[in-house]
């Protein structure tokens, strides 16, 4: 299990102290930093997962899982620890019209597997998953696998727990590979 660091600065005028003992200290999330990448991509006529897919994003993401259909690899910006994105290879933008029955299932029981394998490998008190994105930024169809860790107060939990404006978790990359490593263990 990876260590845990006692309770951070925090980000300024945000509530998450029980956050911050259970989990690695917070930095802010580089929100300008991210709308530029994600805009520069999209002027490229590129998309970001797809170039996780393929390998040509500037940023070497931790993949957890991969086969014919499907890539699984770990929120670069978590604000859970062993927070998965688990993902069609092929671009689809819309997961309701797009993927086909047989194809929305068997990316579902990949989401089950991997949810199953991220509570293996770290305290969960529930998994989240849900299907976000945006068509002015990451379009591309993602499930996000998210663990709630044991502890985190009832005010703390759902859409707090996965809001970046609470900061995201700053977790070294060496610990980011093998956390990746140990997920893919339990697969
Ligand atoms: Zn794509």
């Amino acid at each position: 299990m990876l260590p845990t660091r006692p309770a951070g600065p925090g980000i300024a005028g945000i509530h998450n102290v029980g956050m911050d003992n259970l989990q690695p200290a917070r930095a802010a999330f580089p929100t300008e930093d991210y709308a530029r990448t994600v805009q520069r991509i999209r002027q490229e006529g590129q998309c970001f997962i797809c170039r996780v897919v393929d390998r040509t994003h500037r940023y070497d993401h931790h993949i957890v899982y991969e086969d014919a259909d499907t890539i699984v690899f770990l929120n670069r910006y978590p604000t859970l620890i062993g927070y998965c994105l688990v993902s069609p290879r092929k671009h689809v933008e819309n997961w309701a019209l797009d993927l086909s029955e047989a194809e929305f299932l068997a990316l579902q029981s990949v989401v089950h597997r991997v949810a199953r394998a991220v509570a293996a490998a770290v305290p969960a008190e529930r998994i989240y998953s849900l299907s976000l994105g945006s068509q002015q930024a990451n379009a591309h169809v993602h499930w996000h696998v998210a663990p709630l860790p044991p502890g985190v107060p009832y005010d703390q939990q759902e859409f707090s727990a996965l809001l970046k404006d609470n900061g995201i978790l700053d977790i070294p990359e060496a610990d980011q590979a093998e956390l990746a490593r140990t997920i893919r263990g339990h697969l």
